[in-house]
């Protein structure tokens, strides 16, 4: 019987790393996949009112300068008309 050593393992040798450079232009024929169609949340005009009963209120300012129809659009501290780019602050 003979007593085998015990065999110490020794970690590889890192092979030196040789870089290669593939730039191949690999053309995607991979095929999108279709996107599911999202429903679209109505936005426009009717986001801006809420409608409750028969009253209709509105959720934004209008512009001043253009007149009612034209809402401003909410921010954190002001609303501002995209139309003429009026800037009204928020008071409260
Ligand atoms: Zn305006």
């Amino acid at each position: 019987m003979s007593k085998k050593p015990s065999k110490k393992e020794e970690a590889p040798a890192e092979a030196p790393k040789i870089e290669e450079k593939k730039e191949e232009a690999k053309p995607q024929k991979a095929e999108k996949p279709k996107r599911e169609k999202k429903k679209k949340q109505e936005k426009g005009v009717h986001a801006m009112y809420k409608i409750e009963g028969e009253k209709a209120t509105r959720l934004r300012p209008t512009c001043e300068r253009c007149g009612p129809g034209y809402f401003m659009g909410d921010h954190k501290n002001r609303y501002t008309c995209g139309h003429c780019g009026f800037t009204r602050y928020k008071t409260h």
